[in-house]
This record gives C-alpha cells, structure tokens and sequence, in this order.
C-alpha cells in the first residue's frame, strides 16, 4: 500500500471564525477527519474554498476520491425553500464548492464519502432537499442536536441500517450507536440516491448513490468514533481501498 498506490483525498474545510478582528477569512476542518485517512493509508489533502471552476477541477483531477465533511448549513435557496428561521450559518462560497466538487464526482464515479453536511449536500447537489430544522420540521423526531456542549464521541441514538446494501457490509451490522451533531437532515431524497440507514425515529443517517462505484453518505461523524471503533473506521478504510482502485486505473 505504501508503494505507489497511496491514493490522495481531498478533504473540504469550514470557514473558521477566529477572535483576533484583524486576521483575515481561515479554512480548516477537524484533525479526526485527517487521522481516520491516514489510519486507511490515504494521503489526505485539506482543500481550500475556491470557486473558480477551471482552477477548482485542476485539483479535483489531482485527486483519486473526496470526503465532503461536517460544518455549516446549507444555504436553502439551492433546493427551492425559502429561509427558515431555524437554519444556521451558511456559507455560499462553500456551498458552490461542494455542490459542484459532488456532481463531478458523481459524473465521474469518482470515490466520495459524505460526512454530516456532506451528506446534506450530496443531496442537495443532485436534486434533493433539507429539512432546514429537525426540532422544528418533523414532527415526533427525537434529539439529533447533542453539540457543542456534548463530547462527540457521544453515542446518542441508533442507526438502522437497510440489510444487505453497502454500508451494513461495512459496518458489519445493521443496527449501531453512533453520535448525533445535527440539526437538519434529508427531506426528500435525490433521484439516484437510496436511503439506506435511518434513525428509530425515521431521520435519514445514510445514502449510497446507485450508480457509482462508492459514493455514500452518513449523517453521524465517523471520524470521531473511528479511532476507538473499528466499524466506523472501516468506513474511511473502504473509501481508501475504492480510491486505490482508481490509482490503479490510472496507468502503471
Ligand atoms: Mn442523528
């Protein structure tokens, strides 16, 4: 695995708010993201917030597969709904970002794990849509918002996952703890996308597109677990091992 065929991730990053007034706009994303890739013998790559499309693809065809990760709500204009007064921060750079790094992935088949927001915008990118509030849009939902005052390694509630479909092979089960950092979730599902994972109380916590060779999508943080839990490692583990497939496809 380290002889050539360390596939590269690129790993997409969250505006960061810092205290000092006079320091510019930073990007960055959490450390766990970066050490649950290593762990799978990924070389991970933070990637900045770029817009401009020609220099956007440049580094996408740099990189073997993507993992679009947690952070800011995104911005409801991009499925059609008017502002809720319960959606969070959006970031409109970011959000033009993803969307269009996820539909070229999917184009492409191009590996991708979408983490939390990531799942969010994987389907929004490919033509579905959000609840903007779970407290306040479904009703008899229980509690998915265990942050920030909670540790995220919390198990907060169960995941059900759909038997015999790509992430239960994953994890190897079909019912697990997992944590809980949310406050929006899928509303409906995208064309192309099955849900294949929900919470007791019908939330949907994971996505794999159909037609593609790995694209999934899970609305927990895995990262956060997998250094302790060797099922949710395996999830950055089986990004890798399909990111490898494409070094291979590449040529000697
Ligand atoms: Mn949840």
């Amino acid at each position: 695995m380290i002889d050539g065929r360390v596939p590269a991730v690129g790993i997409t990053c969250i505006q960061i708010q810092t205290a000092q007034k006079q320091r510019p706009p930073c990007v960055g994303q959490n450390q766990t993201y970066v050490q649950a890739m290593t762990r799978a013998g990924a070389a991970p790559l933070l990637l900045p917030l770029l817009t401009d499309h020609t220099l956007l693809r440049v580094l996408y065809e740099r990189l073997d597969g993507l993992l679009l990760s947690g952070g800011e709500d995104v911005d409801p204009a991009l499925y059609g709904e008017p502002l809720h007064e319960q959606c969070g921060p959006v970031s409109p750079e970011r959000d033009e970002m993803e969307l269009t790094l996820a539909r070229w992935a999917m184009d492409d088949g191009k590996p991708l794990l979408a983490i939390c927001r990531g799942i969010q915008v994987l389907n929004v990118a490919l033509g579905g849509s959000l609840y903007q509030d779970i407290g306040a849009q479904v009703p008899g939902a229980g509690r998915h918002r265990w942050y920030p005052d909670y540790p995220r390694d919390q198990r907060s509630h169960t995941v059900l996952v759909t038997p015999e479909t790509r992430l239960a092979d994953i994890l190897t089960t079909t019912s697990l703890p997992v944590n809980s950092l949310h406050h929006q979730a899928i509303k409906e599902v995208a064309p192309g996308l099955a849900v294949v994972a929900r919470a007791p109380d019908g939330v949907i916590e994971g996505v794999e597109a159909e037609s593609h060779p790995f694209a999934l999508g899970v609305q927990w943080h895995p990262e956060d677990l997998a250094a302790n839990e060797a099922r949710h490692q395996r999830l950055f583990d089986t990004l890798a091992e399909a990111c490898r497939g494409q070094v291979a496809g590449r040529g000697p």
